[in-house]
């Protein structure tokens, strides 16, 4: 009897090809990783899964969303995370800043990132060992089509893997949307063929620069275990550095200080404190609060603040358009050392 069709191009010693979408909550990766997998299973006729992991499931917190394949007559399993990964998607570059997400990428893996950086700037910024960087700017194609950055990297992973088919992806696009939001249909199949094509990519042989990092399962400090009875967590709900950039999907509130009169409304209306306030005086010498600016670390782009501001001194704007770092007021008290 002939030997099945291969669909797959490389599996790894347990028969699987494996990707691991490292998020952060409200980016879209479970929701990609579900229609990614639906392509392979009812698009293509493979074996596939998707799950996800995930800490309080709110906006703002990391995810992990894995996808696993295998061939039709190959049985799939779901019960381990994605350790060496054939593709790494990040959403957020601003993620490699706290957290080492290249753990397990060996030489032939693929790491795809949202980033307008190019891939030798993205290779030193994750200081990969080896393999291929691809750097696609998802969030400037998601702003523009006016859609979530997922199905723009749906569109990179297609092309990337090198059997994802395109058309078996872009029917799971419509099929997820059709029926609560069918007027997104077409905005998320143009970012889909954007992110197929409009990426560069570049392929690092391992040359010593960098060490390869295997996986490891983080253990948190304190567990039932250890945790000391009638203990204090003084930061509840806060991760430890605090930064929320990476929640923002694309635009951030502009302050424009001319028309700013320092009524308050904004600091009172903003979840996270990203407001900085110094002391002055008003026009008649009287002690007043005056607003410098925005500390972006915290703010995760929610546009509270430009919705109730009565003197247009706060605009959505696009974030890609400026340097967050330039026009940053720093809390002092906060500061992220
Ligand atoms: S609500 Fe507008 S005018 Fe008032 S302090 Fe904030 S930015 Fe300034
Ligand atoms: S968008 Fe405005 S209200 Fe929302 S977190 Fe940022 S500064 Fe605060």
């Amino acid at each position: 009897m002939a030997a099945a069709k291969q669909l797959l191009p490389t599996k790894n010693k347990s028969g699987f090809y494996e990707i691991r979408m490292e998020s952060i909550g409200g980016l879209g990766a479970n929701l990609a990783g579900k229609i990614l997998a639906e392509a392979g299973v009812l698009g293509m006729g493979l074996n596939g899964v998707n799950f996800a992991s995930y800490g309080s499931e709110k906006k703002g917190t990391p995810v992990k969303s894995f996808v696993r394949f295998s061939e039709p007559d190959f049985e799939i399993r779901s019960n381990s995370p994605v350790e060496e990964p054939h593709i790494l998607v990040i959403f957020h570059e601003k993620m490699i800043t706290t957290h080492v997400l290249t753990q397990g990428v060996g030489k032939d893996g693929i790491v795809i990132v949202n980033t307008s950086r190019t891939p030798d700037q993205m290779r030193d910024a994750l200081r990969l060992y080896a393999g291929t960087v691809i750097c696609v700017d998802a969030i400037r194609i998601a702003v523009e089509e006016k859609v979530k950055l997922n199905t723009t990297l749906l569109g990179t992973i297609a092309k990337a893997s090198g059997f994802v088919d395109k058309d078996a992806l872009k029917s799971a696009i419509a099929e997820t949307f059709k029926k609560k939001y069918p007027q997104i249909i077409d905005a998320n199949i143009r970012a889909f063929e954007r992110g197929y094509s409009e990426f560069t990519g570049k392929t690092f042989a391992p040359d010593g620069r960098y060490e390869y990092v295997p996986f490891s399962r983080s253990v948190p400090d304190l567990g039932y275990e250890n945790a000391p009875i009638g203990g204090v967590i003084l930061n509840p709900g806060n991760s430890v550095q605090k930064d929320l950039s990476a929640s923002r999907t694309g635009h951030i509130p502009l302050f424009i200080k001319d028309k700013c009169t320092s009524c308050g409304e904004c600091e009172i209306t903003c979840p996270d404190y990203c407001f900085v306030w110094e002391s002055g005086v008003d026009k008649h010498g009287r002690p007043k609060r005056i607003l410098l600016g925005i500390d972006y670390q915290f703010c995760k782009g929610c546009m509270k603040c430009v919705e109730i501001c009565k003197f247009d001194a706060l605009k959505k704007d696009i974030e890609a358009s400026f340097d967050v770092g330039a026009i940053t007021v720093k809390h002092r008290e906060f500061a992220l050392k």
